[in-house]
């Protein structure tokens, strides 16, 4: 196994610039072929990621969280996706009912500790349990979406997952965005036509007035403090550069180097 860190992709997250959401899905594709996968919340952009996975036809399964407390309308999104899209769809539970957990912990998310945790058992553990399976998952964040994502890179190291995250729509704009749905009429969620900015639990989501930031939807009971939940590692701000632990002969191939030496 050989270690890549976040400053090893400083290069290639500079050449990526210039390419297209589907020129690095290719890309991804080529390099992890089946350890790649999507990671999809049925949101807006995640939608867009599914339907360029379609049209692309590489057979590569999309992961979704079921937090147990989702909105109906995102289950209903979720299962047109796998059918009209044709994607197989992996929905990935937590260990407990939110009614199990809640009797066991309380209720969770009316504070900002008690939300970190929820978050990690409902949406992080979930992903965990298939840690190991990919060296690569694709992701829909896009800089504009603001606010930490402002700076979120195409290549991102997550260290939990031991795996790369690919965010290939990273530099897609609103305008952008909203051309692809409308040009492909994409399969929308449709608590996007409510005033729903961003899409997460019922519990914890609520639609935005048209001032309001992008996010004031999400834990607004918690204040501004409190708006990731850390299932994207490019959400959070590690202390250092992280690093991930990846074959030899995949790294290599990754930062497009030839290994010279034998051991
Ligand atoms: S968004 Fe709310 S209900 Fe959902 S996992 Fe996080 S804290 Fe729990």
């Amino acid at each position: 196994m050989a270690r890549l860190t976040q400053a090893d992709l400083v290069d290639l997250n500079h050449k990526f610039e210039e390419r297209t959401p589907v020129e690095l899905i290719q890309w991804a594709h080529e390099m992890f072929g089946d350890r790649l996968a999507a990671i999809s919340a049925m949101q807006k952009a995640g939608s867009v990621l599914c339907h360029l996975m379609s049209q692309l036809e590489l057979g590569l399964k999309v992961l979704f969280v079921d937090t147990g407390v989702n909105f109906h309308e995102t289950l209903e999104t979720r299962d047109k996706i796998a059918e009209q899209y044709g994607l197989n769809v992996i929905t990935l539970k937590p260990g407990q009912t939110m009614e199990e957990q809640t009797a066991e912990r309380g209720v969770l998310y009316l504070t900002v500790e008690g939300q970190q945790e929820c978050c990690d058992l409902r949406k992080t553990q979930p992903l965990l349990k298939v840690q190991g399976e990919y060296d690569a998952l694709l992701g829909s964040l896009r800089r504009s979406d603001g606010g930490k994502r402002e700076s979120c890179p195409i290549l991102a190291i997550d260290e939990k997952m031991n795996c790369l995250r690919i965010n290939p729509m990273a530099t897609m704009d609103d305008e952008q965005l909203e051309a692809y749905t409308a040009e492909h009429d994409v399969i929308i969620n449709p608590l996007h036509h409510q005033g729903y900015t961003t899409i997460s639990c019922n519990r914890c989501t609520t639609p935005v007035l048209p001032n309001e930031p992008k996010r004031a939807g999400r834990w607004r009971h918690l204040g501004p403090w409190s708006v990731y939940c850390g299932i994207n590692p490019t959400d959070t701000d590690p202390a250092n550069s992280p690093a991930i632990d990846l074959p030899q002969d995949l790294v290599d191939r990754i930062l497009g180097r030839e290994t010279d030496f034998m051991i």
